[in-house]
């Protein structure tokens, strides 16, 4: 069956919602909740995800999220409305567009991110987000600096809820297993609750490691169409 593009199967996302928190809590994730990644698909994809009884979303593009939650929120009947994390590469000059959409900034990796968060969105909720694979292109701060920057945001007067990683590229299981047991680690080092990790091809290791918020995609919405904007 071919579908338009742009055009969303509402019962067809709530389904599946529905069975990976079946699945989350066969694994004892009762602990966890659910990111659904909506970047790329439209405005009906998260008031599908959300009437379904999802409680967060995630993006990734400032741009796209700001014009995407201006039409969410236009809708005539608009339902419940998620809270929106935002879990991509985060700029300084994209925080002050974003501060009145975002709830939890989960991909804070630096001291200038920090320091506009807290100018722009006192008090606001982030995530410190490491780089727990060392492969050199990635995003998130290295393991070494997680202590300072936790630091650093407390002192700014921002909640650090706690840490966000991604699994390796390759998503050999070994590797990502040692990922997450190290970001669980310097979780409960820090003292802190959240533990962000797991996607739609790596979710169940992460919950076993004790992910507390798991960011799935393309395991809900099916395959992403391409960006454009
Ligand atoms: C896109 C994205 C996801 C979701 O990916 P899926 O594989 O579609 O589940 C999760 N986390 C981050 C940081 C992403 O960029």
């Amino acid at each position: 069956m071919t579908r338009e593009p742009g055009v969303v199967d509402a019962s067809a996302i709530a389904a599946r919602y529905r069975t990976l928190v079946d699945e989350v809590l066969a694994l004892g994730g009762e602990r966890v909740r659910i990111v659904a990644v909506t970047k790329t698909f439209p405005p009906e994809a998260i008031a599908a995800v959300a009437a379904a009884g999802c409680p967060c979303i995630g993006e990734n593009y400032a741009q796209e999220l700001v014009d995407k939650w201006g039409r969410f929120m236009a809708r005539d009947d608009v339902g419940p409305v998620p809270e929106v994390h935002f879990i991509g590469g985060l700029q300084s000059n994209k925080v002050r567009s974003l501060a009145p959409i975002v709830d939890v900034w989960q991909s804070v990796d630096r001291e200038s991110v920090i320091a506009e968060l807290a100018r722009r969105s006192p008090g606001a909720r982030i995530m410190v987000q490491v780089n727990a694979t060392g492969e050199p292109d990635k995003a998130g701060c290295d393991p070494a600096d997680v202590e300072s920057l936790v630091g650093l945001a407390t002192q700014g007067g921002l909640v650090v809820e706690g840490l966000m990683t991604v699994g390796p590229t390759d998503g050999d299981p070994a590797r990502t297993r040692s990922a997450f047991r190290s970001v669980a680690a310097m979780v409960t080092a820090l003292g802190l609750s959240e533990i962000s990790m797991g996607m739609s091809g790596d979710w169940r290791l992460a919950v076993e490691e004790g992910s507390t918020l798991i960011r799935v995609g393309s395991a809900i919405f099916g395959e992403r169409p391409p960006r454009t904007a």
